[in-house]
């Protein structure tokens, strides 16, 4: 009898509690609600919550972003050239995590232009993957034997300023189904593309009727194995992702998607949200984060940003040297520093929470692993290799074949 008492008070306390957060409205100590009130006092719960609403308010000018932040002379004379270099755009919703008196702070560097853009270093490039070189049609850029990138739209609902893409992105050209045709039809036509990488732009900030339309094109051609999309909406947008759009996802399985995320900043709680609803619709996801000096090239920050996305189910995918766009000298950093923060990963933490660290190669070659070297020599048949903490280890190992002791 003893024992059954504690049975039942053992089943008093349900396990596995969703550690999730509610669903909307979060609650009002939300930063975004004081920032709403204060900049958008006519915005209602709904407006805010609502992606259209985000992407019709979002801070396009050096007038409308002046009375959100206090403007630094650099950020406002890059402003000057505005229509000269990518555009600005921020959504009110990351926006409202931008520091209005800090010019330093990462989150608003990574989307307030600065002076330093307008400057061009040398080896930089207006296309420095060769993506237009790669391209059979336009819009898509098969470089693998089995995969090809599809820019499917040039619209982003936010614009990163260290963008791969500056060259083309933002153009006001949005997304254009005439085009995709043609795209379609060269992923039809070769068998050997069994993966499709839906990028852009954003293609996440197309409304649901087109993205079904074109996901159900794609679902069509046999031989396309598996479908992914490239977007940072989760992070920028996070009000985009709605159990309609979630529904209509799911149809075409096994759907994975790649999430642009930077500094841990953006993991709040409409971002975890997000992440939490796609994962449910069964979508694998994955992180791209672009290491960037200043805003996410410590161990620390990185390693946060790392736990931070695995805690709400982002593999951490790819780490990327940034890309010698022009104007980008103040965003990147030397490699050393990636192989510092890698190795400040690597076997101190979760195998889950560390990306591959890739330099895609200038003029088209790939992408490219940096690894640091753990292979430090061989003596006779054995291989030395380091481990995390920097000792040496030997692996017996077989060269040219099955070797018998002698
Ligand atoms: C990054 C990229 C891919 C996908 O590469 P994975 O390593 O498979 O993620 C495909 N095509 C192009 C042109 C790319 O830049």
């Amino acid at each position: 009898m003893q024992q059954k008492v504690v049975y039942v008070e053992e089943q008093e306390e349900p396990p596995g509690r969703c550690p999730c957060p509610d669903a909307f409205p979060f609650s009002p100590l939300s930063p975004s609600l004081t920032f709403r009130q204060r900049h958008f006092p006519l915005a209602t719960d709904n407006d805010w919550h609502d992606w259209r609403w985000q992407l019709r308010n979002r801070i396009t000018s050096l007038k409308k972003l002046g009375r959100i932040i206090d403007l630094s002379d650099s950020e406002r004379q890059a402003m000057a050239f505005n229509g000269a270099t990518l555009p600005l755009a921020i959504t009110p919703y990351y926006a409202s995590l931008i520091s209005p008196d800090d010019s330093s702070q990462p989150l608003r560097r990574t989307m307030v232009p600065s002076v330093n853009e307008l400057l061009v270093s040398q080896g930089e490039e207006h296309d420095p993957l060769g993506e237009d070189k790669h391209s059979p049609v336009p819009g898509l850029v098969h470089r693998y034997p089995d995969r090809v990138l599809f820019l499917v739209t040039d619209y982003c609902s936010s614009y990163c300023r260290y963008c791969t893409r500056s060259r083309m992105v933002g153009r006001r050209k949005g997304y254009n189904p005439a085009r995709w045709q043609k795209a379609l039809a060269y992923i039809a036509a070769n068998p050997g593309i069994r993966d499709v990488l839906l990028s852009g732009g954003d293609p996440l900030t197309m409304p649901d009727e087109q993205l079904d339309w074109l996901l159900g094109r794609l679902r069509q051609i046999p031989h396309v194995e598996m479908i992914r999309i490239g977007t940072k909406t989760p992070m920028v947008l996070p009000q985009r992702i709605t159990p309609e759009l979630v529904a209509m996802l799911k149809k075409y399985h096994p759907l994975w998607l790649s999430i642009h995320c930077t500094h841990p900043d953006e993991l709040t709680p409409e971002a975890t949200q997000a992440c939490t609803m796609l994962a449910d619709a069964g979508i694998p996801l994955g992180s791209q984060t672009v290491l960037l000096s200043g805003i996410n090239d410590s161990l620390e920050t990185m390693r946060r940003l790392m736990h931070g996305l695995v805690k709400i189910r982002v593999k951490p995918y790819y780490l990327y040297q940034c890309d010698p766009i022009l104007g980008s000298a103040h965003f990147r950093t030397p490699v050393a520093k990636g192989l510092e923060i890698y190795q400040g990963l690597r076997g101190h933490t979760s195998g889950y929470a560390v990306p591959n660290y890739v330099i895609d190669a200038p003029g088209g070659g790939g992408k490219i692993p940096l690894i640091p070297e753990t292979v430090v020599g061989r003596e006779g048949n054995d291989l030395l290799l380091r481990n995390y903490e920097g000792k040496v280890y030997r692996y017996p190992d077989i060269i040219g074949g099955a070797s018998r002791a002698s």
